[in-house]
């Protein structure tokens, strides 16, 4: 890769091996992704944000890195990341580019559930060895070919959320399914080689049920996908988040991700999966105070006044000091802590800290603004791109910053199946 040195190529990283107790194998590949993402991401990310196009050109760069199968058990190929080390690799990309990080995690993740995670589930010997059959498929494509997957769950309606089975149904027919149904929200539509769809798998006069839910890969280049709407958001531009339709595709039973009716119980029994959405916006946090740091102590490129003498600044910064912190802490033990059934303590701890990242994200991008002042919003430096990208974060299903406070609240004061009738 040659790509020039960019300036963030000092920036410590966000979570320092020893004080952070991270193993030498994991700080590596952490550290790979922070100097990928200052050399390669960071120069890109103004433009494809000014211009709400996909970059393209770091998933090619990404391929001979190996981070395309960052998640990719070893065996086949991959660099074999546990789920923290990709959480702490992907933050390290958001501090750079926001929308490359947030649509990276969307093609990790079909690497994450098929791979660390389908390892650590309960599964019958058929499902299991049904699995690792069809499985080495998809990794080649990654590994050999540089292919790209996305992961458009969303449809508008209550199945994201977890409360309905998909709209988007797979009908069994010979050799495979025919898939219909309409993703909103696509990240990396018209990019992506394969949408890795949640869908249900429903007979002909069969009942719809979540339990039901099918992943399977479906080729962008199949007849009847199509990609429709525009794309012109407030913030992660770049994820190019179109409409995804598929009417009547037929997609062989090879494409399955996971065996028929294992998503439903991976979903259930590996909650932490849906902190993955959180990563990047760990690093726009730090992100956002690193610039101000810099830009106070006059250090931001094209911006040579200090102004770090004033009483006001010293006190909004130890402010965002003290939020970081405590955002990070929360964070890296939720992520740390992420395994298969983890305990009803964990699981609220995961909701506090995706809650805590979304909302903080956002909080101190505002008061970088409010502190640097009028001219570190302007569009020729990044803190306006970091404060737009953080609002989405609050956003994102399953886990809206809304739906983490129900269930914070809810589950602390319930147990399961208790009524107050
Ligand atoms: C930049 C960006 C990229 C995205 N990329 C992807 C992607 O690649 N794949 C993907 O699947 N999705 C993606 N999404 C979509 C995202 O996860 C949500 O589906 C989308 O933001 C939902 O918008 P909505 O207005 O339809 O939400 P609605 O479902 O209308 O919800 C609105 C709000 O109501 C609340 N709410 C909703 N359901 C419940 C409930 N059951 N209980 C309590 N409160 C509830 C939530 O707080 C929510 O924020 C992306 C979103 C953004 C912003």
């Amino acid at each position: 890769m040659n790509a020039p040195l960019d300036t963030h190529d000092h920036d410590a990283p966000i979570f320092a091996p020893e004080a952070f107790r991270l193993g030498a194998d994991e700080a590596a590949l952490i550290d790979k992704a922070r100097h990928f993402g200052a050399r390669v991401l960071a120069p890109r990310a103004a433009k494809h944000d000014r211009e709400a196009t996909f970059p393209i050109e770091n998933f090619h760069d990404m391929h001979p890195e190996g981070l395309l199968g960052i998640c990719v058990p070893k065996q086949h190929g991959g660099l074999g990341a546990s789920f923290r080390t990709y959480c702490l690799a992907a933050a390290e990309l958001g501090r750079y580019c926001g929308a490359t990080a947030l649509s990276w995690n969307m093609h990790v993740c079909s690497t994450l559930w098929t791979g660390a995670l389908a390892d650590d589930l309960e599964m019958s010997t058929e499902d299991r060895a049904a699995h690792n059959a069809r499985r080495p498929l998809h990794y080649r494509r990654i590994i050999e070919d540089g292919a790209i997957y996305s992961q458009p769950f969303s449809e508008g309606g209550a199945a994201a959320a977890g409360a309905a089975a998909f709209g988007t149904e797979a009908r069994p027919v010979d050799g495979g399914f025919l898939v219909s149904g309409k993703k909103i929200f696509a990240s990396l539509s018209g990019a992506a080689d394969y949408y890795g769809i949640l869908c249900t798998e429903r007979a002909e006069g069969a009942h719809a049920s979540r339990r039901n839910t099918l992943y399977i890969a479906v080729p962008a280049s199949a007849p009847g996908v199509s990609v429709t709407g525009d794309w012109d958001p407030l913030g992660m531009r770049g994820t190019v988040s179109r409409t995804l339709l598929m009417k009547d595709v037929f997609v062989p039973e090879s494409e399955l991700l996971m065996p028929h009716g294992v998503y439903f119980r991976a979903a259930t029994s590996w909650p932490h999966m849906f902190l993955t959405l959180s990563p990047t916006y760990m690093g726009l946090a730090q992100a956002a105070y690193d610039f101000t740091v810099a830009y106070l102590r006059g250090e931001v490129p094209g911006t040579s006044v200090k102004r770090r003498m004033y009483p006001t600044k010293q006190i909004a910064v130890a402010e965002m000091r003290v939020m970081l912190e405590q955002t990070k802490a929360l964070w890296f033990q939720a992520v740390s802590e992420a395994r298969p059934n983890p305990t009803k303590e964990q699981v609220l701890r995961a909701y506090a800290a995706q809650h805590t990242v979304m909302e903080n994200a956002n909080a101190l991008a505002a008061k970088a603004i409010r502190t640097c002042g009028g001219q570190s919003m302007l569009k020729s430096l990044p803190l306006e791109r970091i404060y737009r990208d953080s609002r989405c974060g609050s956003l994102m299903l399953p886990w809206t910053a809304e739906i983490c406070i129900d269930r914070l609240g809810r589950e602390t004061l319930y147990e399961p199946g208790e009524r107050d009738d």
